[in-house]
């Protein structure tokens, strides 16, 4: 075991992203951060222009051929997206920016706007053309918007980058998504420690502390941006059958997985399915596992093999 451990951040992604090393190496903190900003400045919806945007730009009117990393998670996106009563929707970008949740303007729509917008977020009206690497969005106004997926491709790109640079110890944060790289050389248990939030904590209090190698955790809840309008709190993942945010139980929902952009999918699907249809799928699903936090302070934990639990906050209570 190694008491010390190199940590670089940077703002990025419009979050604190950091990296942490048992070994100082600029070198490798430095290629990290490049290789983020080349793909936020691909996949961001949140600045004028992007690859994304210009696909979006382009709705209704002609494809466009895009660089292979963005044309490459679109078609992953849009195969989930196509699943049958999906909770995930990457053509929800109209939706999106019709609420703007955690945005200036932040405000409920009216049914009718609602309606409307619904119209232009079907993903079949999403066209991929595999020769050229084109996309067209077949109606004017459509957005695709990559925001529940686009940090978990970027933490998954980022692995590769510290391999190819013979680092096999290590964490990544990109705010909400965590992944780990080998065993961790900070403790005798050689697992990484990463704190599960206290849904709406001011002070960022934990609930407990999850242990894992490895693998990557992604939180998706309902504390991370929302709004207060007459009493009832509106936030940020939407139900794309209604147009409205989803509600359910579930304060929030964590996935521990292979790969951070899995977490990133079945956070927001199975947030969308609820804990107990959510159960039944990870029954048939061994290689993912999920930690439930209820509205009602119950944590509901699902296939356990893949990482131990440890509850600090005993306003909670576990259920297996
Ligand atoms: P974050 O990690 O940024 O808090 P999530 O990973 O939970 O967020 O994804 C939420 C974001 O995904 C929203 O801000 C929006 O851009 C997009 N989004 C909202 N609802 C859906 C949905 N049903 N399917 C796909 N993307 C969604
Ligand atoms: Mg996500």
């Amino acid at each position: 075991m190694v008491n010390s451990n190199y940590e670089y951040s940077q703002t990025l992604l419009g979050t604190t992203v950091s990296l942490t090393i048992h070994e100082a190496n600029e070198a490798v903190a430095q290629a990290v951060f490049t290789t983020i900003k080349i793909l936020e400045d691909k996949l961001t919806v949140n600045r004028p222009m992007s690859e994304v945007m210009s696909i979006n730009s382009a709705a209704g009117k002609h494809p466009v051929v895009v660089s292979w990393p963005v044309f490459n998670l679109i078609k992953q996106a849009l195969q989930i997206s196509l699943q049958p009563n999906s909770y995930f929707n990457c053509a929800i970008g109209p939706l999106v920016k019709l609420w703007k949740i955690g945005f200036k303007g932040q405000q409920v729509p009216t049914d009718e706007q609602i309606k409307q917008h619904l119209l232009l977020t079907n993903p079949r009206d999403i066209e991929l053309n595999r020769k050229n690497h084109s996309i067209f969005l077949k109606r004017k106004g459509m957005e695709i918007d990559l925001g529940a997926i686009a940090k978990g491709y970027i933490a998954d790109v980022i692995k590769l980058v510290l391999l190819k640079h013979n680092i096999h110890q290590a964490i990544i944060n990109l705010g909400g998504n965590v992944l780990t790289i080998g065993d961790s050389p900070l403790s005798d248990d050689k697992c990484w420690h990463i704190g599960l939030q206290k849904p709406f904590s001011k002070n960022q209090e934990l609930i407990g502390i999850i242990k894992i190698n490895n693998s990557s955790v992604v939180t998706s809840g309902i504390y991370e941006r929302f709004f207060y309008q007459k009493n009832h709190l509106y936030h940020h993942i939407l139900n794309p059958q209604t147009g409205y945010p989803l509600d359910n139980e579930l304060d929030s929902v964590t996935i521990i997985s292979k790969s951070s952009l899995e977490g990133d999918i079945y956070s927001t699907i199975l947030y969308g399915l609820g804990v107990s249809k959510a159960c039944e799928y990870l029954q048939n699903h061994k290689s993912l596992a999920a930690i439930f936090l209820l509205k009602n302070k119950t944590i509901v934990l699902a296939n356990t093999d893949n990482f131990c639990f440890q509850l600090l906050d005993k306003q909670y209570q576990i259920k297996l």
